[in-house]
C-alpha cells in the first residue's frame, strides 16, 4: 500500500496518471522487440504489384519487424508482430517458430496459436518468400535470401519482447485519420445493402485504433501499436528502392520523436507499428485515377486510358511518389501521436488466445438466419482456391501487367515452366465460384506444388475487452466492418465483454489473396475477382471467428483445428540467377568516389555523390548499413553519423554497368532535412564485392569529401 502511494506521487510527478490496473498488484507484462529484416535490395522482384519490371535496384528504406508480447502472468501470452513485408507468410511463420524454438530463450513459448504475423502490406519489400507457385511468378520463384531475413527479424523482434517484458500498463484510443484513404472499388462498394452503408460515414474506415504502452512503474512509454486501413502503395510500381511505404515511414518518424534525441535509426527501444487492417479496396492515392501517358482523368466505370488498363494509375496528394509516401505517412503519425498522447481508456484484464486451420478449399457451413446470401440457414460451402478474369487487370494502385492468357509469348522462364499445368475448372468449381469466370483455377493445381492455399488460419488474441481477430486475407472495407461487428456480438452474447472493441489485424500468418463482401463478389472487379474461395468466403471466416469466441468463453481449449500445413523447402523452385563476381576495372578501386558532392547544399535540397561499388547482393548488411551521413564535430575531431539507410531523406541507388564484366556503380542522395544542423558533412558508403577467382567476399568502403550544410 506504502510503495503505492509512493509510486502515484511519484507518477503525477512525472505527469503520469495511475489508473486501477498500476495501483493492483498483478499487471500485465508488456516487452517490446524490433529487429531488421531488410532482404537483397537488388535484382530481386518486389512483392505486391507483380510487376516483372520491378526489380530492386537499391534501398529507400530498412524493412523491419515490430513485436509486442503481452503476457497475463501464469496464464496465457501471445506475440503480435508488424512487418514492413508485403504480407505474413505460413512459410515465414513456420520459420520464424523454429527459431524461436531452438533459442533456449524462448523455446516452448510460442507456437502457430500465439504468434501473428502482419504485413504492413508495402509494395516495395522483396518477393518470392510465399511458399505458393502463384506468388513465386514473377519473383522467378522462391527466394531464400528473403524468407529467411523475414523470418530471423520476427525471430529476434519476438525474442527481445519477451526477454524485456515487464510490468506494463495499456490503454487505448480511437480517432479519425481524414484524407489519407480512399475507396478503390467504388462501384462494387455501392453494391452492399443501402441499410448497411447508411451505418458508416464513408466508403472507407477512417478510423485509427490504437494502444499504448506504459511501464507501469515509471509510466514511461515503451511502445505503440495501431491499425488503420491503407494499401502500401504510395509508392507505384515503377519504384525499385525497397522502402516501408507509407506506413514504414510513419514508424520511423513515430519512434524518432519519441526515442531519444540523436538516436541512430534503427538502435532506439520504443517500437512504434502502424499495423494492417481491412484495407483491401483502400489505396492511399487519394487524388483519384489518371493516365499514365496523357495525364488525364482514367474513365471512370473501367478504370482505363483509350480503352487500355495499364495506362491508368492512382496518384497523389504529393508531388511524385516518394512525396506521397511521406504526406500519407505524415498523417497516419501525427493522428497517432494525438491519440497516444491522449489515450486514457484501460485496457487490462484476462489475456487469451484461439486458433484454428480451416479448410476452405470445401469449408460446409450454416448461413445464419435472415443472411444476405439466401439465408435460410441452409449449408453452403467455399470452393478451391480461383481467380477471376479481373485479377490479372490488378488495380489503380498497379495496373496489371501479368500477360496470363498470353502464356505462349511470355519471356518469363518461370511462367513457361510451369504454364503448361494449369488446371480446366470442374462444372462444379465453376457452379461454386459463380458469378466468377474463372482465369486461373489455381486451388486445384498441385505441380510442381501448391499454386494457392487452401487450409487457412484464423486466430483470436483477447486482453480485457479488447479483441484482435487476425486473418490471413486482404479484406475490404465492408468485410472488415461485418467481421468486427459479428465479432463484438458473439463476445456480448457469450458474456466475455459488456463493450468490447475489435480490431482486424489484416494479411496475418498466411496470404489467402482477398475477402470481399458476398455482394461486392458479384461485380467482379479486381478483389471480388481475388476472394478466391467464392462468394461465401467472408461468411466462412466469420463463422470461425465466431467459434473461436464461443471457445474462448466455454473455456475450450484448444479450439478444433486441422494440423498445420507442411512447407517443404527443399521443393521450391528458384530461377534467380546467382550472383557470382563483380570486378571494378584496372587502376581503379572499389569505393572510389566518381562523383562527388557539390560544396555547399542548402537544407530541402538533395546532395548526392557517386561511388565505384558492387552487387549489394554480396552482403544483405542486417542490422548495419549501405551508407552513412556523418557530421564534422570540431571539439572532438570525430565524424558523427547523422543517417543510415534506414532514414526516409537518404536513397542508395544501385545500377549494374555491364552484365557481362558486372562492373557497378552506387549513388547514395540525403535530402538535407530542414532541421538539419548547419557544419561540415560527409557520406560514406559500405558495401562488399565478390572476387573473380574463388569468390571471396571482401569488404569495402567509400568516403566523399566534405561539404557543407549552409
Ligand atoms: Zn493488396
Amino acid at each position: 500500500m506504502i510503495r503505492c502511494v509512493v509510486l502515484v506521487a511519484a507518477a503525477v510527478l512525472v505527469g503520469f496518471v495511475p489508473n486501477a490496473a498500476a495501483s493492483s498488484e498483478k499487471h500485465i507484462l508488456v516487452g517490446v522487440g524490433s529487429a531488421d529484416g531488410t532482404p537483397e535490395v537488388a535484382q530481386v522482384n518486389f512483392m505486391g504489384y507483380a510487376v516483372l519490371a520491378q526489380v530492386g535496384e537499391g534501398l529507400h528504406q530498412r524493412l523491419r519487424a515490430r513485436a509486442f508480447v503481452v503476457e497475463e502472468p501464469s496464464s496465457k501470452i501471445f506475440a503480435f508482430v508488424s512487418v514492413d513485408f508485403g504480407m505474413g507468410a505460413h512459410t515465414v511463420t513456420t520459420r520464424a517458430l523454429e527459431l524461436l524454438n531452438t533459442d533456449a530463450k524462448t523455446k516452448g513459448v510460442f507456437d502457430y496459436t500465439n504468434l501473428c504475423i502482419s504485413g504492413t502490406h508495402t509494395h516495395s519489400s522483396p518477393a518470392g518468400f510465399l511458399g505458393k507457385v502463384l506468388f513465386q511468378i514473377t519473383s522467378l520463384g522462391f527466394q531464400r535470401t528473403s524468407y529467411e531475413a523475414y523470418a530471423q527479424a520476427v525471430y529476434k523482434a519476438v525474442a527481445e519482447a519477451y526477454a524485456t517484458r515487464s510490468a506494463a500498463t495499456i490503454s487505448s484510443n480511437r480517432g479519425l485519420v481524414e484524407d489519407a484513404n480512399i475507396n478503390r472499388s467504388p462501384t462494387a462498394y455501392l453494391l452492399n445493402p443501402a441499410a448497411e452503408r447508411a451505418k458508416y460515414p464513408n466508403n472507407t474506415d477512417k478510423e485509427m485504433v490504437l494502444l499504448k504502452f506504459q511501464d507501469a512503474t515509471t509510466g514511461a512509454g515503451i511502445g505503440m501499436l495501431n491499425w488503420y486501413s491503407v494499401h502500401g502503395t504510395s509508392l507505384n510500381n515503377t519504384n525499385k528502392l525497397v522502402s516501408g511505404d507509407n506506413k514504414g515511414y510513419a514508424s520511423y518518424l513515430f519512434e524518432q520523436a519519441v526515442n531519444p534525441a540523436g538516436t541512430v535509426t534503427g538502435e532506439g527501444k520504443f517500437v512504434a507499428a502502424f499495423a494492417a487492417t481491412n484495407l483491401g479496396d483502400v489505396s492511399p492515392n487519394i487524388n483519384g485515377t489518371f493516365c499514365m501517358d496523357t495525364g488525364l482523368p482514367c474513365d471512370n466505370l473501367h478504370s482505363t486510358c483509350n480503352g487500355r488498363n495499364e495506362m491508368c494509375t492512382g496518384r497523389g496528394p504529393g508531388k511524385d511518389m516518394f512525396d506521397s509516401a511521406r504526406i500519407i505517412g505524415t498523417r497516419q503519425y501525427k493522428r497517432a501521436m494525438e491519440l497516444y498522447t491522449q489515450a486514457a481508456t484501460v485496457v487490462d484484464g484476462t489475456v487469451d488466445t484461439r486458433h484454428t486451420f480451416v479448410d476452405f478449399s470445401k469449408f460446409s457451413f450454416p448461413l445464419p438466419m435472415n443472411s444476405r446470401e439466401g439465408g435460410t440457414n441452409g449449408n453452403v460451402t467455399t470452393c478451391p482456391g480461383a481467380m477471376g478474369y479481373a485479377f490479372a487487370a490488378g488495380t489503380t494502385d498497379g495496373p496489371g501487367m501479368f500477360n496470363f492468357v498470353q502464356a505462349t509469348n511470355t519471356t518469363n522462364p518461370f511462367w513457361n515452366a510451369v504454364s503448361d499445368l494449369l488446371s480446366k475448372p470442374t462444372k462444379e468449381q465453376i457452379a461454386c465460384q459463380h458469378p466468377k469466370p474463372i482465369l486461373l483455377n489455381i486451388g486445384e493445381v498441385t505441380k510442381p506444388y501448391d499454386w494457392a492455399e487452401s487450409v487457412v488460419p484464423l486466430q483470436l488474441f483477447r486482453i480485457g475487452d479488447f479483441f484482435i481477430i487476425a486473418v490471413p486475407s486482404e479484406f475490404t472495407t465492408m468485410a472488415g466492418r461485418r467481421m468486427r461487428e459479428r465479432v463484438a456480438d458473439a463476445v456480448i452474447k457469450a458474456g466475455l465483454s459488456k463493450k468490447p472493441t475489435v480490431v482486424l489485424a489484416g494479411l496475418s500468418n498466411m496470404y489467402g489473396d482477398y475477402t470481399a463482401t458476398f455482394e461486392e463478389y458479384q461485380e467482379q472487379r479486381y478483389e471480388g475477382a481475388s476472394t478466391i474461395f467464392g462468394p461465401h468466403e467472408l461468411e466462412a471466416f466469420i463463422f470461425n471467428a465466431v467459434r473461436l469466441v464461443n471457445d474462448m468463453a466455454s473455456g475450450k481449449n484448444p479450439s478444433d483445428t486441422l494440423p498445420a500445413p507442411g512447407f517443404d523447402i527443399k521443393k521450391m523452385i528458384d530461377l534467380l540467377p546467382k550472383w557470382d563476381y563483380d570486378t571494378v576495372g584496372i587502376g581503379k578501386h572499389y569505393g572510389d568516389v566518381t562523383v562527388q558532392p557539390q560544396g555547399t547544399v542548402k537544407r530541402g535540397q538533395i546532395v548526392e555523390a557517386t561511388f565505384r561499388s558492387a552487387n549489394p547482393r554480396n552482403n544483405i548488411r542486417t542490422g548495419g548499413t549501405f551508407l552513412t551521413i556523418e557530421k564534422f564535430d570540431a571539439s572532438s575531431g570525430k565524424w558523427n553519423v547523422v543517417a543510415n539507410d534506414g532514414d526516409f531523406d537518404t536513397k542508395f541507388q544501385w545500377k549494374l554497368e555491364s552484365k557481362i564484366l558486372h562492373n557497378s556503380f552506387a549513388t547514395i542522395q540525403w535530402e538535407v532535412p530542414l532541421g538539419a544542423a548547419l557544419g561540415e558533412y560527409r557520406i560514406q558508403h559500405f558495401n562488399t564485392h565478390k572476387e573473380l577467382l574463388g569468390g571471396k567476399l571482401v569488404d569495402f568502403t567509400g568516403t566523399t569529401n566534405s561539404f557543407r550544410v549552409v
